[in-house]
């Protein structure tokens, strides 16, 4: 396979997970007989661009279906982050009632909601019913699509070419970065601003979270390589933010080429702590194998020596990340008794590939349990404040990852 941005061939492995069925592919009591579909998940890196890429697999339209069921409201970590974003932006670059918002991958509304209450018009682009559905209910506007070049001809044809563009967690998400970012150029005015985050990629390696790797997961984007891929489709960073965000993110601002704005000092700050950390360099790729066969050994360890001495551990969180980590290391019902999750939609269904059943949070409250292992420790302060009555009861709440250990808690 050649590099999806510049069409090297990839020749470098970065990670090789093995096997693993698509992380939102939960499953109901009548799929469990049944042989489930997995697909490599095998990342390479691009010595030309540095794009870290999937292998190809999956087409976006196996990974992100009607029945997606990942909804960005159910964490009030997330919502507040949203909202305090739209507050700078919105002052950031004025926007007023005669703006034109656009969102892409706008989910259930948990973002665009902030615009509508301030009366600027947004557009939400959407390409799964479920979270489309519950954006409607809100009164946002949404069109069921996948982001294309070809759909922002469409949108410029409409004259819903936008002042800003919000992509939030969908850049890296993207099977063809290229198409995507053309369409970004598109559906831009002349002065318009594109904001993106994504995880970044210096904070994946740094810290082990390999977690984050999964099929609908397409590139691990760093500043240098974003950057560069704008800069091939006539868009410039001008500014960038580091964010907390999923264990440490980039907000990149960019617009078109000639535009007036100057360049931050922060973009070229970052590009040489880039840099200076290995991002161009094929050794810090390679040695990053090591550091996830720690982190799998170290939560096997665990979870067998509380198997032997009859302790009870349950997980929190039926994520994308957990099903990574737990197919991973091939953990199933006997190190792991069942997950409980906050999304109602998850409910009473298995997780893919360990087929753990996922319960609500409220059986945390009926049953004795040792341990909690926080699945999704990007929210691990989140988790132990709704359930702080566990520390009553002497839980003791863990994450695996960057290394495995027990979170500090007030009791
Ligand atoms: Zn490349």
């Amino acid at each position: 396979m050649n590099c999806r941005h510049c069409n090297t061939k990839l020749l470098h492995t970065f990670l090789d997970l093995g096997f693993a069925p698509p992380s939102n592919a939960y499953l109901t009591i009548e799929d469990l007989p049944k042989t489930e579909k997995s697909y490599p998940l095998k990342i390479m890196v691009c010595d030309k661009c540095w794009l870290v890429q999937t292998l190809d697999f999956l087409d976006a339209d196996q990974l992100f279906t009607s029945e997606y069921s990942y909804f960005s409201s159910t964490s009030s970590s997330w919502l507040d982050h949203s909202k305090s974003y739209v507050d700078k932006v919105c002052s950031m670059l004025a926007l007023d009632e005669q703006s034109q918002v656009l969102e892409v991958a706008s989910n259930d509304g948990y973002l665009l909601k902030n615009f509508v209450e301030r009366n600027i018009p947004c557009l939400g682009i959407e390409p799964t019913d479920s979270t489309a559905n519950a954006a409607e209910e809100l009164g946002i506007p949404v069109v069921r699509k996948f982001f294309d070049e070809e759909f922002a001809k469409y949108l410029a044809s409409k004259d819903l070419i936008a002042d800003l563009i919000v992509g939030n967690n969908v850049y890296a998400h993207v099977p063809d970065i290229n198409d995507f970012t053309r369409g970004l150029k598109i559906a831009l005015k002349p002065s318009g601003t594109i904001t993106l985050e994504f995880p970044h990629l210096m904070r994946l390696i740094e810290h082990g979270q390999f977690d984050t790797i999964y099929h609908e997961h397409y590139s691990y984007l760093s500043l240098y390589t974003s950057s560069r891929v704008l800069a091939n489709n006539g868009l410039r960073v001008y500014n960038v933010e580091e964010l907390t965000t999923h264990g440490g993110s980039l907000r990149i601002y960019a617009c078109h080429q000639d535009d007036e704005r100057q360049t931050h000092e922060s973009v070229e700050q970052l590009l040489i702590r880039e840099e200076e950390f290995g991002l161009k360099d094929l050794a810090v790729f390679k040695n990053f194998k090591s550091k996830v066969e720690k982190i799998k050994s170290d939560l096997l360890s665990f979870l067998i020596e509380q198997r032997k001495s009859g302790k009870s551990v349950v997980g929190y969180g039926a994520a994308a990340k957990g099903n990574t980590l737990l197919n991973y290391a091939g953990v199933k019902t006997d190190l792991l008794k069942y997950v409980v999750d906050a999304s109602a939609s998850k409910w009473n269904k298995y997780l893919p590939g360990s087929q753990i059943p996922i319960y609500d949070i409220e059986i945390l409250r009926r049953e004795e349990i040792d341990y909690l292992l926080i699945l999704p420790w990007n929210i691990k302060e989140e988790v132990i404040l709704q359930n702080s009555f566990l520390l009553d009861s002497e839980t003791k709440f863990c994450v695996a990852i960057p290394h495995f250990h027990f979170c500090k808690t007030e009791q």
